[in-house]
């Protein structure tokens, strides 16, 4: 099936063709006529598949048969400033041959800019929740036109704890509306937050829930994890490896990676919440234009990140969330491409592989690669230090970076 056989205008179908998409994907298969049909949808596709589109076209349609007055019409609200910026350009590259104005609104930068924009009439506004909210409680943006409202990646956003500010941007959109739902994954907080937010919803999945990217290859090397950096380092170097995306857990873990793999001569940058906007923008730059050969990244900095050929994925930890893994190399493999995803774990990260296999439901098989074998002896059994398996509260909030609450005594 074509793209022109979805009825949408033909400025759009320019603009696509420009792009090099011949053939619409799964998702936009089965979103674009729902949300044409201005159903409320939600939505489980798999991270790569063309989400974005999926939800943008059908609404830059419905936007291009209206006379628009520079009043924000549409809402994009996404989980990260990295994601944003995603959706944000691909809007303007579809919407290239028409007049729709789009403003991207999110925090860490100077707010007078997003502000300038807006007032010189905006459609569409692409924005994180908090600065969004931000923009409202100032009324520096109304949202009093609102006719389309899309939650991309919702279940990070909840994951990121952005409840009570999505609670609090509903008050202030109009309950007449078309609301769409986007998540890679699935649990009981998306659906009670679909609950709130749709009615009488079309539900379209594509592959099945919780599933990581088909073409991605998992493979697990269980290894010391003083052992880590240079089993990194020499898969890298010896594979030939050009882009590597390596998730950490932590921001310092991050840092102290990427600066030990420069010292092994593997040029390397890191990215998290830490670092300025701009900081994050050039890193990532530098590593889609082949600057840097691996770039590290915590789990919240590199959702987004979208590099359509990037082919290897390494945990170094494992998530302590264990969707997080599913988004994390579902930056590989993206629109169909092929992708090999490694994870490093030591012995005591062995429960978070038992998490992550339940959420995929299928075993991955662990494998020693000689010269690099655990040595099982240094393996604590005695205190239980690090063995233990964390309430999943407290891994959410540790993974985030967040104090855990103290029991009161
Ligand atoms: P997304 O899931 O929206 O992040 O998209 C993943 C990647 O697929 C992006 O690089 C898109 O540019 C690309 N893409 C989206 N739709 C298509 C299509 N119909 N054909 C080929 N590539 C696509």
């Amino acid at each position: 099936m074509s793209f022109s056989s979805l009825s949408l205008d033909s400025r759009l179908l320019q603009a696509i063709d420009e792009t090099g998409y011949t053939t619409p994907t799964a998702i936009q298969l089965a979103a674009i006529p729902a949300i044409l049909c201005k159903h409320d949808i939600m939505a489980g596709a798999q991270t790569g598949t063309g989400k974005t589109a999926a939800f943008t076209l059908p609404i830059l349609h419905q936007l291009l048969s209206q006379p628009l007055n520079g009043k924000a019409k549409a809402l994009v609200l996404t989980p990260t400033r990295e994601l944003a910026q995603q959706v944000f350009k691909n809007i303007e590259n579809y919407a290239k041959h028409t007049d729709i104005s789009t403003a991207l609104v999110y925090g860490g930068v100077s707010i007078n800019p997003q502000i300038e924009k807006i007032k010189q009439g905006v459609d569409i506004v692409v924005a994180t929740p908090g600065r969004l909210l931000d923009h409202l409680i100032n009324q520096s943006l109304h949202l009093d036109e609102l006719q389309y409202m899309v939650f991309d990646e919702a279940d990070r956003m909840l994951d990121m704890g952005f409840k009570d500010e999505i609670n609090n941007i509903l008050k202030r959109v109009p309950s007449q509306r078309q609301t769409l739902l986007f998540s890679a994954t699935f649990d009981d907080s998306v659906y009670g937050l679909s609950k709130s937010l749709l009615t009488e919803p079309k539900l379209i999945e594509v592959g099945e829930r919780n599933s990581a990217a088909t073409k991605v290859e998992q493979i697990v090397y269980t290894v010391d994890a003083d052992r880590k950096r240079e089993l990194t380092s020499f898969l890298i170097g010896s594979k030939n490896w050009k882009q590597v995306l390596i998730f950490t857990r932590t921001k310092q873990g991050a840092d102290a990676l990427a600066k030990e793999m420069c010292k092994d001569g593997i040029k390397t940058q890191s990215i998290h919440g830490d670092k300025s906007q701009g900081a994050r923008d050039k890193a990532l730059a530098e590593f889609k234009e082949g600057k840097t050969r691996a770039l590290v990244a915590t789990d919240v900095a590199a959702r987004g990140i979208d590099i359509l050929d990037l082919q290897y994925v390494i945990n170094y930890e494992l998530p302590y969330i264990a969707e997080d893994y599913i988004h994390r190399i579902g930056r590989t493999g993206r629109a169909g491409k092929s992708g090999l995803a490694l994870s490093l774990m030591s012995p005591d990260e062995e429960w978070l592989l038992t998490a992550v296999e339940e959420v995929l439901d299928t075993r991955l098989l662990q494998q020693w690669l000689p010269g690099y074998e655990p040595d099982l002896t240094k393996v604590s059994t005695k205190s239980g230090k690090n063995t233990r398996k964390p309430s999943k509260k407290h891994a959410r909030k540790k993974a985030l970076g967040q104090k855990p609450n103290r029991k009161k005594r």
